[in-house]
C-alpha cells in the first residue's frame, strides 16, 4: 500500500542527490580554476624577463661610462704632456673635454637609473617568487583535497541514483508525476511537513478541511497556498 509519506522519503533522497551534484559541480569548477596560480606565475615570469633585459643594458651602460673615462684620461695626458703649444689647439681640446664630461655625466645618470631599476625589479621578483611559492603550495594542498572530494562524490552518486530507481519502482505513476511537477515549480521541494497546523513549505496556516484531509495517509493533499504535497510531521 502506497503512503504519501513515501514521497517525503523520496524528497530527502532527492535532496541528498542534489547536494551531491552541487558539491560535484563546485569541486569540478574549483579543480578547473587555476587562475590565481597562473596569474602569480605570469607576474614572476614577467619580472624575470625584465631582469634578463636589464643585465645586458647595465653592462652596455657601464662599458660606455668606462669608454668615456678612457677618452677623458687620454685628453688629460695630452694636455699635461706639454706637447700642445698652440692656444687654438688647447681651446679645441678643452671644448672636447667639456663635451665628454657632459656625456660622462649623462651616461652615469643612465647607469644609475638602470641600477636602481635592477634593484627594484630584483626586489619585486623576490617577492613575486615568495608569493608564487605560497600560492603554489596552497593550490597543491587544495588540489589533493578537491581530488579526494571528487572521488568520494563520484563514488557515491551512482549508488544514490540506483537507490532512487529502486525507491520509485513501486510508486503510483500519478503520485510520482505530481511530485516531479511540483518539485520543478517549487525549487526542488515538492513535499512540505505539517507542523502546528501550518505548512512548513510556505509557513501559512492550513484550512480545517486541508488538515482533515492530510490525516488520510493514502491521499495526496496539496497546500492551498504553495501547492506542495502535505505530510504530517
Ligand atoms: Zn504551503
Amino acid at each position: 500500500m502506497f503512503s504519501v509519506r513515501q514521497l517525503y522519503d523520496l524528497q530527502l533522497l532527492d535532496w541528498d542527490i542534489q547536494s551531491h551534484e552541487q558539491d560535484l559541480a563546485e569541486t569540478n569548477s574549483k579543480l578547473a580554476d587555476d587562475s590565481a596560480r597562473v596569474a602569480a606565475k605570469k607576474r614572476l615570469d614577467g619580472l624575470e624577463a625584465r631582469l634578463g633585459e636589464l643585465g645586458p643594458a647595465r653592462r652596455t651602460a657601464e662599458a660606455a661610462v668606462q669608454q668615456t673615462e678612457q677618452k677623458l684620461a687620454a685628453i688629460d695626458n695630452r694636455v699635461y704632456s706639454g706637447m700642445i703649444t698652440s692656444a687654438r689647439e688647447l681651446a679645441a681640446i678643452e671644448d672636447e673635454k667639456t663635451a665628454l664630461q657632459q656625456q660622462h655625466s649623462d651616461q652615469e645618470d643612465e647607469l644609475l637609473t638602470l641600477m636602481v631599476d635592477t634593484d627594484e625589479t630584483q626586489d619585486n621578483k623576490d617577492k613575486a617568487q615568495t608569493s608564487f611559492d605560497s600560492i603554489n603550495s596552497r593550490r597543491q594542498a587544495e588540489l589533493t583535497e578537491l581530488q579526494s572530494s571528487h572521488k568520494t562524490l563520484t563514488d557515491e552518486l551512482p549508488g544514490l541514483y540506483e537507490r532512487r530507481e529502486d525507491v520509485v519502482d513501486d510508486y503510483p505513476p500519478v503520485a510520482l508525476a505530481t511530485y516531479s511537477m511540483i518539485a520543478k515549480q517549487r525549487g526542488g521541494q515538492a513535499v512540505a511537513l505539517v507542523e502546528r497546523d501550518t505548512c512548513q513549505g510556505c509557513r501559512i496556516a492550513l484550512a480545517r478541511t486541508e488538515l482533515q484531509a492530510v490525516r488520510d495517509p493514502e491521499k495526496i493533499v496539496q497546500c492551498g497556498s504553495c501547492s506542495r504535497i502535505l505530510v504530517l510531521a
